[in-house]
């Protein structure tokens, strides 16, 4: 029932030039599959050359971050609404590099993502525990109230659950070659799924879609999908090549 993601996080990487060459290298077939969904989240910088190269596909572009005000005297932010005008559909909330390097909280995630749904932006919602959380057993206690936080007075139903994704990235897993063992991502993205299915009831929970990300590549996206609660990847470092991209996206079903 719940499309499958394959979401590129391209982070700090690839010009305008790049992101086009990269959208160009994609072979037909992938640029018009209709069973998964791709999404490629670049920089702001590529966002606009990004979304017209990719107009007449069925890839959707995603920015990687946005502020909650649509204008104003926020120097160096960009807001929802400017995304959602250059025709973005996806933003990634929380990633864990913004929680670790910019000061992004639960608090502003939940703002963020509250605006995104308000103004019809598809917000990837990230979640997931550190090294040392995960060796002294708080791996459910941080992944629990990071969601009900971000979640907190979001409103959605069994009309607009589509529109939002959580992704469950164990912050040990990203770009570090070491992927969560599919039972234990599975074990997490089922513990996910039972707080939605706890504040909007099943029906509403079995439509939104929860993706692992941390170190997901071509050889393991299959087994990872297979286990039943996760619905496809946010990757990072096998997003960056047009090869492995579409390897991603061809194996997962
Ligand atoms: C990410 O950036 O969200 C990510 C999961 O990175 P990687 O796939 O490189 O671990």
């Amino acid at each position: 029932m719940r499309k499958i993601i394959i979401a590129g996080n391209w982070k700090m990487n690839k010009s305008p030039n790049e992101a086009c060459s990269f959208f160009e290298s994609l072979s037909d077939k992938i640029k018009s599959e209709k069973k998964v969904e791709m999404i490629l989240c670049s920089t702001f910088l590529c966002l606009d050359s990004l979304c017209k190269i990719s107009e007449n596909s069925t890839v959707s572009i995603g920015a990687q971050n946005m502020y909650w005000e649509n204008n104003g005297a926020f120097t160096g932010e960009v807001s929802g609404t400017m995304l959602k005008a250059l025709g973005c559909k996806y933003v990634i909330i929380g990633h864990s590099e913004r929680r670790q390097f910019f000061g992004e909280n639960d608090i502003s995630v939940n703002l963020k993502t509250k605006k995104a749904l308000e103004i019809d932006l598809f917000p990837i919602v990230c979640v997931g525990e550190t090294l040392a959380e995960r060796e002294t057993n708080q791996t459910d206690n941080i992944v629990s109230s990071q969601v009900e936080l971000a979640l907190n007075g979001v409103k959605i139903n069994q009309g607009n659950a589509e529109k939002l994704v959580l992704a469950y990235e164990p912050v040990w897993a990203i770009g570090t070659g070491k992927t969560c063992d599919t039972k234990e991502a599975e074990r997490v993205c089922s513990m996910i799924r039972k707080i939605l299915v706890k504040n909007y009831g099943s029906e509403t929970a079995e439509r939104v879609r929860i993706l692992y990300g941390g170190s997901a590549k071509p050889e393991n996206i299959k087994e990872l999908v297979s286990a039943g609660n996760i619905d496809g990847g946010l990757v990072g470092g096998a997003s960056l090549d047009p090869v492995s991209f579409s390897k991603l996206v061809e194996n997962v079903l």
